[in-house]
């Protein structure tokens, strides 16, 4: 307890919403306790140690932004490192660059050499869709895609559809294709350039020392608690320690369910050390057909080493992830923005806007898919 006094923020979860709130709130004087019902902090950025290699435990992390302010508050408390994310597709062993570019097509069909080459060959492909969809129709214009393969077909032809995005999806997803939304992949990017960096964004990288410390930063000056559940300790009771609340956990949790369960995606992980410095060249491979079960695999030392530094480590660790049926228990990682859903979660929003000296934030509480400048940008202009 804060010297009998009240804290001005209990804050509930210590992510980057919770984390950069309390930091903020520190920088302006104001007290904070975190809490985390986990026995670590940073939520979902949280790396753990293993054979000196910081392993991403809640899935690969890759932090990148547009927003130049949000990138120069990271790099101020913590250096970032040159990591661009460059994925690598294996289709029966056969190898493509991510995102779809010049290199991609340039494997994907080996007498295609320029832009114009490759264009040309895209466009001959969905002109074949175009004709498929409108004969299926009976139609002479329809372009209109009714399911996520349709789109596919639209957006990049057959022969990508069919090697880089039909099983991957179909593995991540659980369900056809044919039976998935167009909307999923509506933005896939084409890229006429040799250029595999996965994103857009002018910044990008990882922590120099990992996210540990940048949570460690952003933590400075707040007093924690872990192994901290906010309904077992202080639901009742928070206004008698703290002003106001910061709550960054599930949005119905914090209505006892009473209107439903709000559903969730998950994925899972099996990691391993492997008795070799380097053991698939890339921090990330996606598996992208259906006789492989996982849907990528994670090397984690390649986002923090590079050159002959991965050499330096003679062990490394990989996770594979598999999509997973959400069941109560396990982590919530996606939101599940379907119509039953929505619905619930605008209902739960109102009853949010009625609690007093209450601040929801961050993704279990906003029930968003939020990448992490995001949730920094948000928990930046909540303090006010
Ligand atoms: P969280 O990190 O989930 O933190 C919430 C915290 O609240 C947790 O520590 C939890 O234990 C705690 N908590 C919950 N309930 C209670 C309670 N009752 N009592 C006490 N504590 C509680 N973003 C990117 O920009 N790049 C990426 O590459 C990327 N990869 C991702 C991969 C996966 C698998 C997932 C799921 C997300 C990814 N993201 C990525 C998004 C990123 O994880 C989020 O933007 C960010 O972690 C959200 O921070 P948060 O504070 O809102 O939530
Ligand atoms: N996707 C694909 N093949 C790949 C990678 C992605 O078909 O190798 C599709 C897939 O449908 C996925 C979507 O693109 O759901 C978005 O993928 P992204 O990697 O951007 O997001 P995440 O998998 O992290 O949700």
């Amino acid at each position: 307890m804060y010297k009998g006094q009240k804290y001005d923020f209990l804050i509930v979860g210590s992510g980057l919403f919770g984390s950069t709130f309390a930091y903020k709130a520190n920088q302006a004087g104001k007290s904070c306790l975190v809490i985390d019902k986990r026995p670590q902090l940073g939520g979902n950025v949280y790396c753990e140690k293993t054979e000196g290699i910081n392993v991403h435990k809640y899935g690969a992390h890759i932090f990148h932004t547009a927003n130049k302010a949000v990138w120069d508050f990271v790099n101020s408390l913590v250096p970032f490192n040159r990591y661009t994310n460059s994925p690598v597709a294996n289709y029966h062993g056969e190898l493509y660059n991510l995102p779809f570019n010049m290199n991609t097509f340039c494997q994907i069909w080996p007498d295609v050499k320029t832009p114009a080459e490759a264009r040309a060959r895209i466009d001959e492909q969905v002109n074949d869709a175009i004709k498929l969809l409108n004969d299926a129709n009976d139609a002479n214009d329809v372009r209109e895609p009714r399911n996520l393969e349709e789109q596919a077909l639209l957006l990049v032809g057959r022969d990508i559809y069919e090697k880089l995005i039909k099983e991957y999806t179909e593995k991540q997803w659980g369900r056809r294709c044919t039976e998935l939304p167009a909307f999923i992949i509506r933005r896939l990017p084409l890229r006429f350039v040799f250029d595999n960096n996965y994103f857009n964004d002018p910044y990008q990288g990882i922590p120099i020392g990992g996210y540990n410390l940048l949570i460690d930063k952003l933590l400075e000056g707040a007093e924690i608690k872990t192994n901290c559940d906010f309904f077992r300790e202080y639901k009742d009771s928070w206004r008698d320690i703290a002003d106001a609340l910061v709550y960054t956990g599930q949005l119905d949790e914090y209505f006892d369910f009473r209107l439903g369960r709000l559903d969730w995606r998950t994925v899972s992980f099996k990691t391993r050390i492997e008795d070799t410095p380097n053991y698939q060249g890339n921090a990330v491979v996606n598996y992208t057909s259906h006789d492989v079960p996982y849907t990528r695999v994670i090397e984690h030392k390649h986002f923090e080493s590079f050159g002959q530094a991965v050499y330096d480590n003679p062990k490394t660790v990989i996770s594979e992830e598999y999509s997973t049926e959400f069941k109560t228990g396990m982590e919530p990682y996606y939101p599940v923005n379907d119509d039953h859903n929505n619905f619930l979660v605008d209902q739960y929003r109102s009853l949010a806007a009625k609690e007093n000296n209450v601040i929801f934030g961050g993704r279990l509480a906003e029930y968003k898919y939020y990448d992490m400048d995001k949730v920094i940008e948000r928990a930046l202009s909540a303090f006010v």
